[in-house]
């Protein structure tokens, strides 16, 4: 028998991968919860944009919710929900499950620290009559991007005799906010001729704070004299003081709209509050699980994990350790039956920038939440590769619950690369697969996300949890 034009058109339906915009496949009851759910997270993007504000944020959120902190020996039940807190930066989260936790807990991991300017250890200084900050910029940012931007400071100070003072300045309507010249065009003949990545250096991230001199004093360092009195009457620290901060410049926008539609969300530090809220909510919202939930949000992803509040250090593994013994397991027979998904950004395609992606593989907004096999780049290099069969096993699983999502890998094969926490969850030997959100303009001072997207990957933490 011939194939009609009919029986093709069936063909294609059965057999071939679609792509649609997520829309066509959402009610529009799903449309306004998901427009409703992304109100909330913009509230917090604006509450929480350094990592110590988000574990804040977070313990507000889950005390709310009837968590109590975790303390060890603590006697466990079903439904209990827990949290930890590591060093103000990092906070793990359980709900204890009503099956035995040897069955393994369902991970989500997602980070709270996003790229930014550190002031430096000694960071106050006058040139002809200018107050300046020096910086050290923490992940990979493209520094020209944060010139001639408002910033906020961030963050906290431990003063000599030990008492702590937290900073936040340049966020509230009121507040004055600070920022990074850059040459005008006029005199930027050689600065222009540089390639890009140079044409802002490191050294040359310092950022304006202060222009008048203290009154009373024609001395030279007059201005530096009095942006320290001001720090000394609002905070009561001393130069030496900066010694023992932790401080940190972030773009002093909001998060908003973005688009005449409002699609799109606008925001700084969506990689990856936007997978650390969306795993949240779903966790909080989780009761009476079958598997021992565990969420994480976590610090140091963009500068390689290390230190005591990043994912290679041991703080997970002892906290399951913990969760284990307390519910009459042991440590490696949880870790080797859990299964992970590792919550983090991709990279959507850019129709500006089409030459970086490979258009059959890489994500889109508004397609729905990521999942992303591997990441690496240079063959593979630094991934944890989800298996066939734990990747087969999400798509099912996102697929019975309508979840919308698609597949998706961080540019051309060695047009650069990335990685995500995914190799260090993996390495635990736990089934373990990135999936995320993708976003626009990822790194830079505003990154864009669809809320589609947005809403899609609270959607997948809920079923993946709850499962
Ligand atoms: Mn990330
Ligand atoms: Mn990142």
């Amino acid at each position: 028998m011939k194939n009609t034009k009919e029986t093709i058109k069936e063909m294609k339906e059965k057999l071939f991968l679609k792509k649609k915009h997520a829309l066509y496949n959402m009610t529009d009851e799903q449309l306004a919860e998901c427009d409703s759910f992304c109100e909330d997270y913009k509230k917090f993007m604006d509450a929480a944009k350094i990592e110590r504000e988000a574990v804040i944020y977070s313990i507000d959120f889950l005390k709310e919710n009837g968590y109590v902190e975790y303390k060890k020996g603590m006697k466990l039940n079903p439904g209990d929900k827990i949290y930890s807190n590591n060093r103000g930066k990092a906070v793990m989260i359980a709900v204890i499950g009503t099956a035995p936790i040897s069955d393994g807990v369902r991970l989500c991991v997602a980070h709270i620290d996003s790229p930014r300017l550190d002031l430096k250890q000694n960071p106050l200084y006058e040139d002809k009559e200018l107050a300046l900050f020096k910086t050290h910029y923490y992940g990979g940012i493209k520094k020209y991007q944060w010139t001639a931007i408002p910033l906020a400071l961030h963050g906290m100070i431990c003063k000599a005799d030990g008492t702590e003072v937290s900073v936040s300045i340049g966020e509230d309507e009121g507040d004055p906010v600070f920022c990074i010249t850059d040459l005008l065009p006029h005199l930027a003949n050689a600065q222009m001729a540089k390639p890009l990545a140079r044409g802002i250096t490191g050294e040359q991230l310092n950022i304006l704070i202060g222009s008048r001199p203290f009154k009373d004093d024609e001395e030279s360092g007059a201005v530096k004299l009095n942006i320290m009195n001001i720090l000394y009457e609002k905070y009561g620290i001393t130069e030496a003081d900066f010694i023992s901060s932790e401080l940190e410049a972030v773009p002093a926008f909001k998060a908003k709209d973005i688009g005449f539609d409002r699609s799109m969300i606008g925001a700084y530090g969506h990689d990856d509050k936007v997978c650390a809220y969306t795993a949240l909510r779903a966790t909080v919202e989780c009761n009476n699980p079958v598997h021992t939930v565990v969420t994480v949000l976590t610090d140091k992803e963009e500068t390689g994990s290390d230190g005591n509040t990043g994912l290679c250090s041991s703080y997970l593994e002892y906290f399951i350790y913990d969760l284990a013994e307390a519910l009459g397991s042991d440590g490696r027979t949880v870790l080797s039956a859990s299964e992970c998904l590792s919550a983090d950004v991709n990279a959507a395609f850019d129709p500006t920038f089409p030459e970086v992606n490979e258009r059959n593989n890489c994500s889109y907004i508004n397609k729905g939440v990521v999942i992303t096999k591997y990441t690496g780049s240079r063959g593979k290099s630094g991934t944890s590769d989800a298996s066939a069969e734990y990747t087969g096993k999400i798509r099912r699983l996102m697929n019975e619950n309508n979840v919308i999502w698609q597949t998706g890998e961080l540019g051309k094969v060695d047009e650069g690369g990335g990685g995500t926490v995914a190799s260090y969850i993996a390495n635990l030997n736990i089934d373990t697969i990135d999936l995320g959100v993708p976003v626009l303009s990822m790194h830079a001072p505003y990154e864009i996300v669809s809320k589609i997207d947005t809403y899609m990957a609270y959607k997948a933490f809920s079923v993946f949890i709850n499962d």
